[in-house]
């Protein structure tokens, strides 16, 4: 039984409710609702998906704003340069087009699984979380928004109004990786992004490397993107992988796949990725 539902129509009616006390959040419902099949939602429902600011995808000079509730099949529809290619490829791999046509990106970040597919992308394209409540915004870097499986810096009375990804050059590609126990409608084994700018004279000149689905929450490799800078895009760009790069992981042993396997899938991941966004 469902005892109170609102459908605001601004963020500011949206930050007054949230701020009258607790309420569960509807976007897409599609993490939210198979979450408590047979079991009645405690809190009272707020549907933002009325809220026409919170949706679509803006340039301005300093990057990119992904609103909340942009749905996976907005981003896959949406003309994006190259840097945004892994988050496409992700798009198209949450759920099937159903799920992608409801599913929006800051209900995947804020349902906080290990296993879910925009957080490595998102991860690595340097996102930024936008918060807003009466109290004001805030802006987390995306590392400090997600604090570990199902759990995120956000405050009861806060909305996720936006995502952030900053401006790079217009020679940065990314791509992403999965892989499942099937090919389709699959939840991750692990998943690899990777983004890679590159400068006039062909050298990596930023490099980002992330991975979901190995650890609560998905981690970049540091060690590994350090030692990209500067190495010939035109070159052996997936020979630079050494295993201990993935030292970040804790990948557990589950029924879809060992953490020995899990590891050893993530480096031909991130190699595959890696001869991806270089020529
Ligand atoms: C059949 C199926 C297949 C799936 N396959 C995949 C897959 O392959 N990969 C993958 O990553 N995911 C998958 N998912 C999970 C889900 O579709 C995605 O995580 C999706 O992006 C969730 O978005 P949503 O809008 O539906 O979130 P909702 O269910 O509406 O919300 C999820 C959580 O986030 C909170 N929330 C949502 N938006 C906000 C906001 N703006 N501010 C504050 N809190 C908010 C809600 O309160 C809730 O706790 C699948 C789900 C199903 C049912």
């Amino acid at each position: 039984m469902l005892h109170r539902f609102e459908r605001p129509q601004s963020i500011a009616e949206a930050a007054r409710l949230l701020a009258s006390g607790p309420w569960a959040v509807l976007a897409g419902g599609t993490d939210l609702y198979p979450a408590h099949v047979g079991r009645r939602i405690a809190a009272p429902l707020l549907d933002i998906t009325a809220v026409a600011a919170l949706r679509g995808i803006r340039r301005d000079e300093r990057g990119w704003t992904i609103g909340a509730t942009t749905t996976w099949t907005d981003v896959v529809r949406a003309e994006l340069p190259p840097l945004f290619d892994a988050l496409k490829a992700a798009a198209r791999e949450v759920g099937g087009v159903q799920i992608q046509n409801a599913g929006t990106v800051a209900g995947n970040l804020c349902n906080a699984s290990p296993a879910a597919d925009g957080t490595p992308v998102l991860l690595a394209l340097g996102a930024r979380v936008v918060l807003q409540s009466e109290r004001g915004e805030r802006e987390l870097a995306l590392a400090e928004f997600v604090l570990g499986s199902r759990r995120t810096a956000r405050a009861a009375d806060e909305l996720v109004v936006a995502v952030r990804i900053p401006a790079r050059s217009e020679r940065a590609r990314s791509a992403f990786a999965k892989l499942g126990g099937r090919r389709y409608l699959t939840i991750s084994i692990t998943t690899v992004a990777v983004v890679v700018d590159v400068d006039s004279r062909g050298a990596i000149a930023e490099a980002s490397v992330a991975v979901g689905s190995c650890s609560a929450v998905a981690k970049r490799l540091p060690a590994l993107e350090a030692r990209l800078v500067g190495v010939r895009a035109d070159g052996d760009v997936a020979g630079v992988l050494d295993l201990a790069d993935l030292a970040p992981l804790t990948p557990i042993d589950d029924l879809r796949g060992s953490a020995a396997y899990r590891r050893d899938a993530t480096a031909t991941l991130v190699r595959r990725a890696l001869r991806e966004v270089t020529p």
